[in-house]
């Protein structure tokens, strides 16, 4: 494996590097002005896409682009880098069209969408156009297991009637979120993992309401984490995505890149962290020393570096299992990602805040609202518990085809 950068994506990173600094560093306080005086989308956020669409940062994260479609065909393992940079400002991926949920949402268009569905969906998501949504979760069942959905689409004519609730749907209060993938049941009474399906419900169709906008950790996040109600919602049954039954096997499919571009955003947001705890720990002082000659604080700053290192390696290898192997065999390196990442994202930022001391935790550095996402992170895509789960029944699966170490010391 040689996960250094090529000359490529080395001037990629470069050119996003510098796209940062001169068009979206400078308005970060526009930003927060805007959105928290009600307006969303903010004032530059076309001119910024537009800008970026012209220069080709554009759809950076979709390695299996077809002819004519807007983007780079990048691999998982050239995308990381350029996540990464993103990821050190909340808002920034939007701009280059590659935040989430659009970019799972896309791949999962891009892997299974009829013709239509392309024409109608895909290709305005892949010229940000419009904004799209995921629903799966709902408020009445545990659904880190997918399999307790209990949202129901049910064939009617020609039509699908949907019934159900759902919540924490990230974008759904975008104003330009126009669609929803939605996960239900098809059939309660099929074998456990047939029993679902993925349809695409238009946010304006009768019956849809987006009842609220729901706060993470008190901090509001103008695209929204909704709780929505479909009070039986008519769709054409064209507009089913895949075969009946499929929903479970795609919910999985559409998982994996979303969770490896989730890490690799989180790794740039340690990063800024830790550049501002060193920065900070060598601007003050306290009890005569700079706060970096204090122990504390200097071992925060190594055990950070470390770890983000480490960090970093398991999601490069993780890309690089993607592109040669697949998603599906590279599961156990997605769970492991998804275990660690979010972790390490509020565990960085955590050290940076306290260095910062009270400043840390007010809106005067952008620490907190990392912190808070990083948080958010832990649930997003799957409790930590649940990838711990799959690491542990793969290893042990594992180990039942191996001899054990144990004989031959017991001998
Ligand atoms: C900011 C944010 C954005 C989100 N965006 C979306 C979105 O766009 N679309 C969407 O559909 N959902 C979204 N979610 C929801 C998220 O996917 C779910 O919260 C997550 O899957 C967990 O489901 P749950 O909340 O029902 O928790 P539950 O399933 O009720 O689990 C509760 C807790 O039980 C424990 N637990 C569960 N299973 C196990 C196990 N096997 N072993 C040990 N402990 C276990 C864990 O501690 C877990 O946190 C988002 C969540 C957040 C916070």
């Amino acid at each position: 494996m040689d996960f250094s950068y090529s000359p490529k994506v080395e001037a990629l990173c470069q050119q996003l590097k510098g796209f940062m600094d001169h068009h979206i560093v400078p308005r970060i306080r526009q930003w927060h002005d805007e959105v928290n005086a009600g307006m969303y989308p903010v004032s530059f956020m076309e001119d910024l896409k537009t800008r970026a669409k012209s220069e080709g940062l554009w759809n950076l994260f979709l390695p299996h682009l077809n002819a004519g479609e807007p983007g780079t065909g990048l691999s998982n393992l050239e995308y990381a880098p350029l996540a990464e940079i993103m990821g050190s400002i909340s808002w920034a991926s939007e701009v280059f069209n590659c935040n989430a949920p659009d970019t799972g949402n896309m791949e999962l268009l891009h892997m299974c969408a009829t013709a239509a569905q392309r024409k109608q969906w895909l290709e305005p998501l892949l010229n940000g156009s419009i904004r799209s949504a995921f629903a799966m979760t709902e408020p009445d069942v545990a659904s880190s297991d997918a399999t307790n959905i209990q949202t129901s689409i049910t064939r009617d004519g020609d039509d699908y009637i949907i019934s159900g609730r759902k919540w924490f749907i990230t974008n759904a209060a975008h104003p330009n979120c126009k669609i929803l993938i939605l996960m239900g049941k098809t059939d309660p009474a099929a074998e456990t993992h047939r029993q679902q399906s993925m349809i695409l419900v238009p946010i304006d169709t009768a019956g849809v309401e987006v009842v609220r906008n729901i706060n993470i950790m008190n901090h509001h996040s103008p695209e929204g984490h909704c709780e929505i109600v479909f009070r039986n919602v008519r769709v054409p049954a064209s507009n089913l995505l895949g075969e009946e039954g499929s929903g479970f096997a795609l919910a999985q499919a559409r998982l994996g890149p979303g969770r490896i571009h989730h890490c690799m955003r989180s790794i740039g947001a340690a990063e800024l962290a830790l550049a501002m705890m060193t920065e900070r720990a060598q601007q003050r002082k306290s009890f005569g020393k700079y706060l970096y000659e204090h122990g504390a604080v200097s071992d925060g700053i190594a055990r950070s570096r470390i770890e983000i290192e480490q960090a970093r390696l398991l999601v490069l290898k993780t890309a690089w299992m993607i592109d040669e192997v697949g998603a599906k065999a590279a599961r156990k390196e997605i769970a492991m990602i998804k275990a660690l990442v979010p972790m390490l994202h509020t565990t960085v930022t955590d050290r940076a805040m306290q260095v910062f001391g009270a400043m840390g935790i007010s809106p005067d550095t952008p620490l907190a609202d990392h912190w808070t996402w990083g948080r958010a992170l832990r649930f997003a895509d799957g409790p930590d518990e649940v990838h711990l789960r799959s690491i542990a029944r793969m290893e042990i699966k594992q180990a039942q085809t191996q001899f054990g170490p144990m004989a031959a010391y017991l001998t």
